[in-house]
């Protein structure tokens, strides 16, 4: 499998864009304003999104990415997440307010495909697997099997012990792409809100069999650069890199 990062920031400001990956030429995790520097052609190209979640910046653009299949495509956009995650997406955004109803029987865009923990789902031959994790909302961390090595993306999550358990249990995992959104004295942020700071990934890495590649993204913006500082102190014995924009990891 071929992952491109076309969004990694916890953010937006100048040359940050939100959450998107692009796997192969036909998938997406996840669908922030990463999606929006796609060419025509390549947003055409899509034909099935995983969603970790519906806070905005993960699936903000997905209103619009369906929208330019209307005319092209025939198929309908397919779109997996947990159930729970679908109904907001559905009930907030394809209410025929905010944007037309593309998940109706008179507009059928949109296919919406529920996915539980642990249940793979199999696309052309690659595997995708839901994982637990702990945010302010329903999530899922996605774990990506080539049949070669796996790829865990995390999706928005804190320390959470089923997280790290699954983590651990993963035979060929060769590449963790997960979030570290605040500093270490932001603690009450991390718990209120789900999400992690160098402290708990340091938790949870020490679980984990080396070699792991660790690809840290979705940092607050402004605050980068102090947060990678506590990531590199934290972590160091895993070397984990940056995810950024236009990054490309095969696997
Ligand atoms: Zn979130
Ligand atoms: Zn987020």
């Amino acid at each position: 499998m071929r992952l491109e990062v076309l969004g990694a920031s916890g953010g937006i400001g100048g040359d940050c864009r939100t959450t998107a990956l692009r796997v192969d030429d036909d998938l997406l995790l996840d669908c922030g304003t990463g999606v929006g520097d796609l060419p025509l052609s390549a947003l055409v190209a899509i034909d099935h999104v995983l969603l970790s979640h519906a806070h905005l910046d993960h699936v903000a653009l997905l209103p619009m990415l369906a929208d330019v299949r209307v005319g092209r495509r025939t198929e309908p956009l397919a779109v997996y997440a947990l159930p729970e995650t679908l109904a907001a997406v559905r009930e907030c955004l394809f209410n025929g307010r905010l944007w037309p109803d593309y998940t109706s029987p008179a507009m059928p865009y949109v296919h919406l495909r529920p996915v539980a923990y642990g249940c793979p789902i199999e696309l052309d031959g690659r595997r995708f697997t839901p994982l637990p994790v702990r945010h302010a909302v329903p999530a899922a961390a996605w774990r990506l099997d080539s049949g070669s090595a796996s790829l865990v993306f995390s999706g928005d999550t804190t320390y959470s012990e089923a997280f790290w358990n699954e983590l651990a249990a993963i035979p060929n995992l060769r590449h963790l792409i997960i979030e570290t959104t605040f500093l270490n004295d932001n603690e009450d942020g991390c718990e209120a809100s789900g999400h992690t700071n160098a402290r708990r990934l340091a938790r949870g890495l020490a679980r984990l069999a080396r070699p792991v590649v660790v690809h840290v993204t979705h940092m607050e913006p402004g605050r980068e650069a102090d947060i990678w500082a506590e990531v590199l102190t934290a972590c160091a014995g895993f070397a984990p890199r940056r995810l950024e924009r236009g990054q490309v990891i095969t696997f």
